[in-house]
């Protein structure tokens, strides 16, 4: 739908909605207006016709079926961070969930409640107080409904599993405006298709999540250089299959940052920045830690113990809202030492200070879950890469995105097909059948069911099957 024909219709669902919503009706005429339709990724930012900040789960729901029956563009929010920029649009709706922020927590049955508009740091401060965690991501002001919706990997993820494994039920309004409960017993599918499937069905409006004891950890960060590069990336790839699974150790190949643990004149060259955690016995992670800390030259090592809540903020000022972000992602089955070199090699044409290639290995409780269990891609290539690159003038588009997209096709012949769909940007719509691979077909079947007419199509989109095509 065109943007004009949008602008219209937001006009008209202003005057619908506003009798009975409780919430705030934003439009562009409001103060608050420019403030509110900000997101995360500057790359895509857009101006939509109203902002509706709900209130409550009526809101959610009166939103949602005034807006499907006026056939409004319509994009769900949670914490803003959908790289693809998904959570805005131009000219339409925007369902912004962001004052429906609790979590509850039953301490002795370790289950948190968790309203559809928190962020993880929302999760982890209430889980926290009773010394409990969820498995989710590593910066604490992502939204936890794109984030476990669209399958959730952390610093917990080999030790727990994936957030979407841990969810044990969902409260919904689909697209008629209903409202759905989904779990093991109770709309098994639609609780399948919600654990990876991401915001697709409907919108969550909570999640009854599973929590495990832990409150500190030991971490240990440091950097390499030149010639010990290779060599890291090398034990990494042979290390990581047979680590144990209190063990979460994610690479960086960037240039240097201007930390002040590391000497000025290394800022800005080569690095392969390492980090790793141990959730496990101390002693024992330390032993592990000064075994891998003796290979080659560890420069600017840090090596703490920490809680639970610092490590889970510690990423929050490297990733601001307001920059410009472009991501690929993908994953190998083997990191062999062609890949490893092109990466290596491609380091010097990183074109800005934050550009980076991350990796990270899953396995562990995320392998172990059968591929049919939960509708979240690929789980038997363990090693995810991700190509990020992160840069603040307009004018510096070009060289960011097409190093990301030239780095991307070089490796691809290399990579195993699938994608995390949370990694994904917005020009890959293609790439989504890949993405569940077998998984597929049951997830449109889900979807059709749900959402007939793609009224939730802001996303890495699974289309119904048309009506026509039914009959
Ligand atoms: C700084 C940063 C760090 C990240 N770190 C990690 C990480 O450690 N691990 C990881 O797995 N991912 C990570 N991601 C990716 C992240 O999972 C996705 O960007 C995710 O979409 C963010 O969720 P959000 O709620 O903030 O997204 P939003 O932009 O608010 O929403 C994105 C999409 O999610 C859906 N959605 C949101 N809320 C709901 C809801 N209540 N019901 C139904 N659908 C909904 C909608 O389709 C919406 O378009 C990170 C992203 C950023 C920007």
């Amino acid at each position: 739908m065109p943007s004009d024909m949008n602008s219209n219709a937001s006009g008209e669902l202003y005057s619908a909605l506003r009798g009975t919503f409780r919430g705030d009706l934003l439009r562009p005429s409001d103060p608050e207006f420019g403030e509110a339709r900000k997101i995360w990724n500057a790359m895509v930012a857009r101006r939509p016709g109203l902002i509706a900040r709900c209130a409550d789960v009526t809101d959610v729901q009166n939103a949602v079926r005034i807006a499907a029956e006026m056939g409004v563009l319509t994009a769900v929010r949670c914490g803003g961070h959908s790289l693809a920029g998904f959570s805005s649009c131009e000219g339409g709706l925007v369902i912004d969930l962001s004052r429906l922020r609790t979590a509850t927590v039953d301490e002795s049955a370790r289950r948190a409640r968790v309203a559809g508009g928190s962020l993880l740091g929302t999760v982890d401060a209430a889980t926290q107080k009773a010394g409990l965690v969820f498995p989710a991501g590593v910066v604490s002001h992502t939204g936890a409904s794109g984030l476990i919706l669209g399958g959730g990997t952390g610093w917990l993820t080999r030790k727990f599993g994936m957030s979407c494994d841990n969810v044990e039920a969902f409260t919904m309004v689909a697209a008629d405006g209903s409202l759905v409960h989904a779990n093991a017993r109770e709309n098994a599918d639609l609780f399948w298709a919600l654990r990876g499937g991401g915001g697709n069905f409907g919108i969550v409006t909570e999640f009854e999540l599973k929590l495990y004891p832990l409150t500190s950890l030991v971490l240990a960060t440091a950097y390499y250089f030149d010639d010990d590069i290779v060599p890291m990336l090398r034990f990494w790839r042979e290390f990581m299959p047979g680590a144990p699974n209190d063990l979460k150790w994610n690479l960086s190949l960037r240039p240097a940052p201007r930390a002040a643990n590391l000497p000025a004149a290394l800022h800005g060259k080569p690095a392969l920045g390492s980090s790793m955690s141990w959730f496990g016995d101390n002693d024992e992670g330390r032993l592990l830690i000064e075994r891998v800390l003796a290979i080659a030259k560890p420069v600017g090592v840090t090596d703490e113990t920490l809680s639970f809540l610092k490590l889970q903020t510690m990423a929050d000022a490297d990733f601001p809202h307001g920059r410009r972000y472009y991501t690929k992602s993908g994953y190998f089955a083997r990191l062999d030492d062609s890949t490893i070199d092109f990466m290596v090699a491609s380091l010097p044409s990183i074109p800005a200070p934050n550009t980076q290639i991350e990796l990270a290995y899953l396995g562990g409780a995320a392998g172990r879950v059968g591929p049919a269990e939960t509708a979240f891609g690929d789980r038997s290539a363990p090693f995810i890469m991700n190509l990020l690159a992160d840069w603040s003038d307009p004018a510096e588009d070009e060289p960011n995105v097409s190093w990301v997209r030239r780095q991307f096709s070089a490796m691809r012949p290399a990579m195993k097909p699938g994608v995390y769909v949370n990694f994904m940007s917005d020009d890959e719509q293609e790439r989504v059948p890949e993405a569940y691979h077998e998984r597929w077909e049951r997830l449109v079947r889900v979807k059709t069911h749900y959402d007939p007419k793609n009224f939730f199509r802001l996303n890495q989109n699974i289309r119904p099957i048309p009506a026509a095509a039914k009959s």
